[in-house]
C-alpha cells in the first residue's frame, strides 16, 4: 500500500483546461472520494493518475516514486471500471488469476495467491462458478479480488455503482466501503454521488469546472462549507438560501430581507452590504424563540411524511419568493394551509458574501469557516 500525490497537475484538451492546478495528497489507507457536477474534471484526473492520460503539466507520486513519465503498467495501480467487466467465459479463478497468468508466473504461484485473494474477499468457495452464476455483489468481490491479487499500490474507482439500480447501489455501498477498511487498501474513488461521497469517504473533494472547491471531511464540507457552490452541492434536501443585506445598527448585526429584519450574533464579522443567509432543512426546529435563535414564520405549501420524518415547504412571511424546506420529526401534524414559526439556533447560520464565500460566524471562539481546507482560486 502506498499513498498518493497529485502536485500542481493540469491537463488542456485543446484551448480548454479540464483539470486545472489539481494538488492533492491521499495517505498511505485512506479512502478519498472525488466528486462534483458531469464534466468537472474528476474522471479526466483520475485517468491522468493512471496513465491512462498524459498531465499538461505537474507531478504524480505513488508513494515516493514519481510515476508521471511512466506508462500505466508500470504504475501499480488497479482500476475498477464501472462494469466489472469479467470474462464470462472464465470461472472466477480464472478471472481473479488471469493478470497473473499474463506476467508468466507458474500455475501453483497463481493458485496460492488466487486463493489466497479469495479468502481475504470470503469468496473461496464461489472460485469454480462463472460470472453468470453469482450475484452482483459476488461478482463485484471477484473483480476486486482480481485487483488485490497484482498487490497494488493503490485502488482507483471510476463510478462503479452508476449501472447499479437504487436499492442495490446502497447494499453495493456498503460493501466497498467495508471492504476497503478490511484491506486498508489506498483509494481514490471517482462519483457524481453526494451520497456515495459523503457516506463512503475519509475525506471529499469537490471539484467545479476543473479546480478543487473544497477538501475536507464529510462533515467538514457538510457543516462548514467554504462557499456557496460547496454549501448547496451537498445535502439533500438543498440548503435554503434567503438573498438579503446585512447592516450594522446601534452596535447590532443585523439581517434584513424583503419582510424581514433578523438579528444576526454579535460576533458576525461581516461588513454591511449584500448577503446570502443559508439554512439546512434541520436547522429549522420547533422551537420557542430566544436570544441566540431567529425566528421565522410562515405558511405551510406542501407537506411530505417520509416516515421518521417529515418535509415542510413554506412560504416565509413578508417574503415574496421565499420558501424554505424543514426538516422535522415525522409524527407532527402539520397540513397545507396552515401557519407555521419554526427557529433556527444562531450556531447554525450560514452566511455568504457578495462572492459567495463564507463570512466567518464566531461562536466561542471558533470561527466556522476556519474549518476543512479552502483553495485559493
Ligand atoms: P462525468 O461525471 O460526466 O463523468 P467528469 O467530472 O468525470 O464528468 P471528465 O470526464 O473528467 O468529467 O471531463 C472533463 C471535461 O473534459 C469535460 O468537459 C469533457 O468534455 C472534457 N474531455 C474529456 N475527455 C476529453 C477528450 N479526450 N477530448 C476533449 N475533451 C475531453
Amino acid at each position: 500500500m502506498s499513498g498518493l500525490s497529485f502536485n500542481d497537475v493540469s491537463k488542456r484538451f485543446g484551448t480548454s483546461t479540464v483539470v486545472d492546478r489539481f494538488t492533492l495528497d491521499v495517505a498511505e489507507g485512506e479512502f478519498v472520494a472525488l466528486v462534483g457536477p458531469s464534466g468537472c474534471g474528476k474522471t479526466t484526473s483520475l485517468r491522468i493518475l493512471a496513465g491512462l492520460e498524459e498531465a499538461s503539466a505537474g507531478q504524480l507520486l505513488v508513494g515516493a516514486r514519481d510515476v508521471t513519465e511512466l506508462p500505466a503498467r508500470d504504475r501499480n495501480l488497479a482500476m475498477v471500471f464501472q462494469s466489472y467487466a469479467l470474462y464470462p467465459h472464465m470461472t472466477a479463478a480464472q478471472n481473479i488469476g488471469f493478470a497473473l497468468s499474463l506476467q508468466g508466473l507458474d500455475k501453483v504461484t497463481i493458485t496460492d495467491r488466487v486463493q489466497r485473494a479469495a479468502d481475504r474477499l470470503a469468496i473461496g468457495h464461489l472460485l469454480e462458478r462463472r460470472p453468470k452464476e453469482l450475484s452482483g455483489g459476488q461478482r463485484q468481490r471477484v473483480a476486486v479480488a482480481r485487483c488485490i491479487v497484482r498487490e497494488p499500490a493503490a485502488f482507483l474507482f471510476d463510478e462503479p455503482l452508476s449501472n447499479l439500480d437504487a436499492k442495490l447501489r446502497g447494499t453495493a455501498r456498503v460493501e466497498i466501503a467495508r471492504l476497503q477498511k478490511t484491506l486498508g487498501i489506498t483509494t481514490l474513488y471517482v462519483t457524481h454521488d453526494q451520497v456515495e461521497a459523503m457516506t463512503m469517504a475519509d475525506r471529499v473533494v469537490l471539484m467545479d469546472a476543473g479546480r478543487i472547491r473544497q477538501i475536507g471531511t464529510p462533515m467538514q464540507l457538510y457543516h462548514h462549507p467554504v462557499d456557496l457552490f460547496v454549501a448547496t452541492f451537498l445535502g439533500s434536501p438543498a440548503m435554503n438560501l434567503l438573498a438579503g443585506e446585512v447592516r450594522h445598527d446601534r452596535g447590532e448585526v443585523r439581517f434584513s430581507a424583503p419582510g424581514l429584519d433578523l438579528r444576526l450574533p454579535e460576533t458576525t464579522h461581516c461588513a454591511p452590504g449584500p448577503v446570502t443567509l443559508g439554512l439546512r432543512p434541520e436547522a429549522l426546529e420547533r422551537m420557542p424563540t430566544a436570544p441566540d435563535r431567529i425566528a421565522l414564520t410562515g405558511v405551510v405549501d406542501h407537506v411530505e411524511h417520509l416516515g421518521a420524518e417529515t418535509l415542510v415547504q413554506f412560504a416565509v412571511q413578508g417574503s415574496r419568493d421565499a420558501s424554505m424546506t424543514a426538516r422535522i420529526p415525522g409524527g407532527w401534524p402539520v397540513r397545507a394551509g396552515a401557519p407555521v414559526t419554526l427557529s433556527a439556533a444562531h450556531v447554525a447560520l450560514h452566511l455568504f458574501d457578495a462572492t459567495g464565500s463564507a463570512v466567518a460566524l464566531h461562536f466561542a471562539g471558533s470561527a466556522r469557516a476556519s474549518v476543512g481546507q479552502r483553495v485559493p482560486a
